[in-house]
């Protein structure tokens, strides 16, 4: 059996595999080590999926910097000892480029992790990811554990969070466009536009990442980004038309981290070695899709 952590959210809902446990935060908060000790106690796991975990964008991680670093070091370390303590061999734990360090040469790949400090913007956050990873691999040292470090890219699609100032780009420019549309208002698009990002569509992750869980065959951690990389004014651009509304920049917000330019060749050797015949889906089908979404769904989305 599979338990997929953080099964309720963005990535979450994109996982397509069979035999799976998606308990919420309410029926397993991984805040609390007894509760997942006992609930691993209680069913027959073998593998877990790990996306559970306190998410935001740029401003979020900025302004609650406490709760990125707390939460995130509590739920991975909970997760990770408590599935060793339970003979479970195999996780497939989920980090982001924006651990990475800031300065780096690009692009960066998986051997870049920790070659110095990560974006000043989001460092509790990129920290409390870092030892994820460490205590994963002191597992695998030690132990002869298969626990991987995957590394997504800036993820968007259908079941995001739309809040205004904690989400995501993505999701957020989607809110406010569709606000501004709504009530005649202006769609602020906040720093310069100019930062580049690899934006992955969520359905496109939840298939690599149940490939991954099939297939991967060692424990090594492994960047899953798509090839293309775009200003953040470009995507601002494309949802602005959507919405037929007119943007504006406020120059006087943050851009965080210029780029993240990551390499994918490890991801397209994988998929190469296992005949898995997979498209990246094109940003512009990746946010109509969204949209779409978000506009039907309104009432319910987080937001
Ligand atoms: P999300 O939509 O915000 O979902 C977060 C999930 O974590 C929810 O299912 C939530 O459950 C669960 N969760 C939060 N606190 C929990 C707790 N104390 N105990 C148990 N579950 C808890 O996040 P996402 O965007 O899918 O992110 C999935 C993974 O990808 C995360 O590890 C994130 O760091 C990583 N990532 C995300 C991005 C991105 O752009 N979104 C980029 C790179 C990496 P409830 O809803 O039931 O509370
Ligand atoms: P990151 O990719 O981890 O840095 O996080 P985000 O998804 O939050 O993207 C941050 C980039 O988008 C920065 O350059 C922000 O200035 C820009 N941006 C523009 N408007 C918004 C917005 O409304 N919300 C967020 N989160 N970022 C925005």
């Amino acid at each position: 059996m599979i338990l997929i952590t953080g099964g309720s959210g963005l990535v979450g809902n994109s996982i397509q595999i069979n035999n799976n446990l998606k308990p919420n935060s309410s029926q397993l908060n991984l805040l609390h080590y007894n509760q997942i000790n006992q609930y691993l106690q209680e069913n027959k796991v073998d593998t877990i999926i790990h996306l559970a975990a306190n998410v935001g964008g740029l401003f979020k991680n900025m302004n609650q910097k406490v709760q990125m670093l707390e939460d995130n070091l509590l739920i991975n370390f909970n997760l990770i000892k408590a599935a060793h303590a339970n003979n479970i061999q195999k996780i497939i734990i989920c980090l982001s480029t924006c651990i990475f360090p800031n300065e780096i040469k690009y692009p960066i790949n998986e051997n870049d992790l920790l070659l110095g400090p990560p974006h000043h913007s989001n460092d509790a956050y990129a920290y409390a990811k870092r030892i994820a990873h460490i205590h994963a691999s002191s597992y695998n040292q030690q132990y002869n554990r298969q626990y991987i470090s995957i590394i997504p890219t800036n993820i968007y699609g259908p079941h995001d969070n739309f809040h205004l100032e904690n989400a995501h780009v993505i999701p957020a420019l989607i809110h406010k466009a569709y606000l501004a549309k709504q009530n005649n208002t202006k769609f602020i698009v906040m720093g310069s536009g100019k930062p580049l990002r690899q934006f992955i569509f969520s359905k496109d992750l939840g298939f690599l990442i149940t490939k991954i869980t099939e297939l991967y065959d060692n424990c090594e951690p492994i960047i899953l980004a798509p090839s293309t990389e775009y200003s953040i004014g470009y995507i601002a651009q494309i949802i602005a038309d959507k919405f037929n509304v007119d943007l504006e920049f406020d120059n006087t917000s943050a851009d965080g981290q210029f780029k993240k330019t990551a390499d994918n060749s490890k991801l397209l050797d994988f998929l190469k070695k296992n005949n898995i015949d997979f498209q990246f889906t094109p940003i512009e089908k990746g946010l109509t899709e969204t949209i779409d979404w978000f506009i039907a769904n309104y009432d319910n989305v987080r937001k």
